[in-house]
């Protein structure tokens, strides 16, 4: 499919495509394209090469290191970089924490991360779930004490995405307990090599430990280190939220995923198969439409259209279901091979096939899992 209608987007797409070819490692985008998780050492060396291009932010404003594309380019971008098998920057400091700061952050908040996060100098982690507050963030129970310019922080966080990679955690916790859940949250960075953390990984079904549980023991964080007011921490949250939700259909993603599929079915002579064919097809039906969908919602962004349909909602729902329909069709290309077990250090493409299959169980679920995505589409559509 051509997006580009405009001779200068195509010329843009062949400008990425350039830089592509001089710009990204033969060896990192090897490792990125075998579906494993990136490593810390690829993701901060990629983010430096796209930072000294002026690249590393796409979708921030222009004010703040942004590079001001329209948001087809923006697609256009994301989509060469995922196709040459780039590894992405930093999501929780790029596409999470920095909007928040950019919204709600001190002059002196945005000056001290900000740059530091362009340029690929520090990694973040995000500190909401809790083992008993996923889908009902509000239940969180992590204190955080008021102890003259300092919070003293206890309780424990789980689920955190490259905590392990990460210099600083954005948290949400409890301030105060005598008021409705939602109004007793606030906002807190925390240096994550601060006292009294300490961060255990959670391996995956797919054997990699790319998630961990945060646990905090008295642990002093700097009143300065506040985002917002006190009790104004669900508001950012749900900002972020909305944010996380929009457009993450992942069509580039999917987009890799089919091309995979299709060199694979390929080379185990099922491309001739009419009933295999056939399902190759309908995924690639379905990934057309999510992609015009999903430049529909971009071209709406900031728009009075954006808010007549749930897009952010939508989009994640169709585009994580296709994800795992292409893993799956994934797996049975590769007959028995895709049942053994494998080994992560192993260089043959079927252990990335079946990692990236039971990993992408759970993109149904991060991010506000499809049922909730759905209660959420429902109440748009039909109301309170
Ligand atoms: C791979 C992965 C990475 C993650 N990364 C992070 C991270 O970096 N930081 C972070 O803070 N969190 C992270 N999470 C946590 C994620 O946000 C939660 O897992 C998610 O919000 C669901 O919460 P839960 O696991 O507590 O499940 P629960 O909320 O206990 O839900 C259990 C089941 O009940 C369903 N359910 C719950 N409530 C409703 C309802 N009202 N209506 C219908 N169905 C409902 C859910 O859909 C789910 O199927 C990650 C999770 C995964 C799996």
């Amino acid at each position: 499919m051509h997006l580009e209608r405009d001779p200068a987007d195509a010329a843009f797409r062949e400008e990425v495509r350039a830089f592509l070819r001089d710009a990204l490692p033969p060896d990192m985008a090897q490792r990125n394209l075998r579906g494993f998780h990136p490593t810390k050492a690829d993701m901060q060396a990629w983010t430096r090469i796209l930072h000294a291009r002026g690249w590393s932010a796409p979708h921030w404003p222009v004010e703040h290191g942004g590079t001001g594309w329209s948001p087809l380019r923006r697609h256009l971008f994301e989509e060469e970089c995922f196709a040459a098998g780039a590894p992405p920057t930093c999501t929780a400091a790029f596409s999470l924490v920095a909007p928040v700061l950019q919204r709600f952050g001190t002059p002196e908040q945005q000056q001290r991360h900000l740059p530091a996060i362009l340029r690929g100098d520090t990694f973040w982690g995000q500190g909401f779930s809790e083992p008993n507050a996923g889908s009902d963030l509000a239940s969180l129970r992590t204190r955080a004490l008021r102890d003259g310019e300092h919070y003293v922080v206890d309780g424990q966080k789980t689920w955190t995405t490259e905590g392990h990679y990460a210099d600083w955690l954005f948290c949400l916790v409890r301030t105060d307990t005598t008021v409705a859940p939602q109004r007793g949250i606030s906002f807190l960075l925390i240096d994550a090599r601060s006292p009294g953390i300490t961060i255990r990984p959670i391996i995956s079904i797919d054997g990699a430990h790319s998630l961990n549980e945060v646990f905090f023991d008295g642990v002093r964080v700097p009143v300065e280190n506040r985002v917002g007011d006190e009790g104004q921490g669900w508001t950012c949250a749900k900002f972020l939220l909305e944010n996380e939700r929009a457009f993450s259909a992942e069509v580039p993603r999917n987009k890799r995923m089919l091309a995979r599929l299709k060199a694979l079915a390929a080379a185990q002579g099922l491309a001739a198969d009419p009933v295999f064919a056939t399902r190759i097809a309908e995924i690639e039906v379905e990934l057309a439409a999510l992609e015009w969908l999903t430049l529909r919602a971009l071209s709406e962004h900031g728009s009075d259209a954006a808010g007549a349909w749930p897009a952010g909602s939508l989009l994640h729902v169709l585009g994580s279901e296709l994800q795992q329909k292409t893993g799956a069709l994934l797996v049975e290309a590769l007959g028995e091979r895709g049942v053994i077990h494998y080994d992560a250090s192993d260089a043959d493409h079927a252990a990335g096939i079946t990692a990236d299959f039971l990993y992408r169980r759970a993109v149904t679920i991060y991010g506000g899992s499809n049922e909730i995505q759905r209660n959420l589409i429902a109440r748009h559509l039909l109301g309170p």
